[in-house]
């Protein structure tokens, strides 16, 4: 088999990209001037511009690609209602006070993803499983995310195999305001909310630099320069030219996605429908996806392992988890996580009419849109809640926490390899398959 390389994989449209056209949907023309420019077509972006635009603003949405080109259009499509790389205590530790108001903020923002939007999976619910964790240790962390508000419930073995369709894991935490949606299909219904608001969005529109004047702010595209009253840059980890801070302030590393067919996917359909993401650092997770297929992933370590190896481990965590030999891979493509030292993300407020933000640690969907609306009402003065974030260190960006952070995950893979898959054989094709 020839080797695929992690560019082509970045490349390659995600499984929700590749069911629409791949062409320019917003073509306005540029205005001359707008109350709020929005330098970024993802969902955080669009949830700011739908923000704005309720206050009453003029808000122009300007995107270097297309609507969804980022991280929102390559995601697993994950509804996370809680910040699930911390503890409740490390919160705590972090946020004092503001703890219980970010994860009450989070939960109710992954509520309003699910509850209102097309894009959402009939399944609600998402779990995080451990392959061993001593059951008293888990009764305590959910006790103490429940002191933070979040409706978190113990699972054991039997209700995850009938939640999961697997028996792989010993017991796990069930977050019910959790879920899952198709991200792409998300974007575009966001997008199609603003202009119907009469936001403009400009496609193929990346915006060059951000010049700060004593009564505007100058945004200067290849189309022209808009005059703008506040600026919010959300490029995330694929930001570029003016949003290039939002890139640099993270350490990018990419995700392998893949979808599977599964064997008599008719005659004997999985029906575990929640999503789930397990506890590891080489995090293995899962979702399902309609005509019996299943969506997992993992994080490239491109100095360790191929992307062809990579898929190959992808396929034996299936077949661990599943029980089942899958019969193809049908779809592979790769994204960039910003992650940031503690976890949290990262907030810039160069002037108080422009603020970029970025580190969504690949636990974005809930936490963009509600960065999103979080700073628009701080840009335009508005009360909301409040959030205690931190601005760029730059000691922790880029290279150094990179590496550490790949380090990490491929010495928990090794030692995955060694102790978990090693002992149990997996079925053979012609058992199950
Ligand atoms: C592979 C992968 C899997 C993930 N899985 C999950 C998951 O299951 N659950 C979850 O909650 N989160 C997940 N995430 C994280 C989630 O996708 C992100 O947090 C979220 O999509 C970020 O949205 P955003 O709008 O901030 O950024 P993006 O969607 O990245 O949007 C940034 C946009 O800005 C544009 N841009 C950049 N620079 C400029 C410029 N100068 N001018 C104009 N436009 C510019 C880019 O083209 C891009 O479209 C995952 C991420 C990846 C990559």
């Amino acid at each position: 088999m020839s080797e695929t390389t992690l560019a082509e994989l970045l490349a390659a449209p995600s499984v929700w990209q590749a069911q629409w056209p791949w062409r320019t949907m917003y073509a306005a023309k540029i205005p001359f001037e707008s109350d709020v420019v929005i330098v970024g077509g993802g969902i955080s972006g669009l949830s700011a511009a739908l923000q704005a635009l309720d206050a009453g603003c003029s808000v122009t949405v300007l995107e270097a690609l297309r609507v969804g080109a980022g991280a929102t259009g390559r995601n697993s499509g994950f509804v996370v209602p809680v910040p699930s790389r911390h503890t409740p205590e490390s919160l705590r530790h972090l946020l004092g006070d503001a703890a219980q108001r970010f994860v009450h903020a989070l939960q109710q923002t992954a509520c309003d993803i699910l509850t209102t939007s097309s894009a959402a999976s009939a399944a609600r619910g998402w779990i995080q499983p451990w392959a061993s964790h001593p059951l008293p240790d888990l009764i305590a962390l959910a006790r103490g995310w429940r002191a933070l508000g979040i409706d978190v419930e113990v699972v054991e073995r039997e209700q995850m195999k009938a939640a999961l369709e697997t028996e792989h894991y010993a017991a796990g935490l069930c977050y019910s305001a959790g879920g899952s949606v198709d991200p792409y299909a998300l974007a575009q219904e966001m997008a199609s909310a603003v202009t119907q608001r009469g936001g403009v969005i400009l496609e193929d529109c990346p915006v060059l630099k951000i010049k700060s004047y004593a009564t505007y702010v100058g945004v200067i595209t290849p189309r022209g320069e808009v005059k703008a009253g506040r600026i919010f840059v959300a490029g995330n980890v694929y930001g570029i030219e003016a949003s290039r801070i939002t890139r640099q302030a993270v350490s990018p590393i990419a995700l392998v996605l893949a979808t599977f067919a599964m064997p008599h996917a008719e005659t004997e359909p999985l029906t575990g429908q929640m999503p789930f993401s397990d506890s590891r650092k080489d995090m293995w997770f899962f979702r399902r996806l309609e005509r019996g297929r299943v969506l997992t992933g993992c994080f490239a370590l491109p100095l360790v392992q191929s992307v062809n190896a990579c898929c190959d481990l992808l396929r034996e965590r299936v077949c661990k988890v599943y029980q089942r030999v899958p019969v193809a891979i049908e779809h592979q493509w790769a994204g960039w996580v910003g992650l940031t030292h503690d976890g949290m993300p990262l907030v810039r407020q160069a002037d108080e009419r422009i603020v970029s933000w970025s580190g969504c640690n690949g636990r974005g969907i809930a936490l963009s849109i509600l960065m999103g609306r979080t700073l628009m009402d701080c840009l335009l003065g508005r009360d909301g809640i409040r959030l205690p974030f931190k601005s760029p260190n730059y000691l922790y960006r880029g290279g150094l926490f990179g590496w550490l952070a790949q380090t990490l995950i491929a010495i928990d893979r090794y030692k995955q390899r060694r102790t978990m898959l090693s002992p149990s054989p997996l079925p053979k094709s012609s058992e199950k398959s």
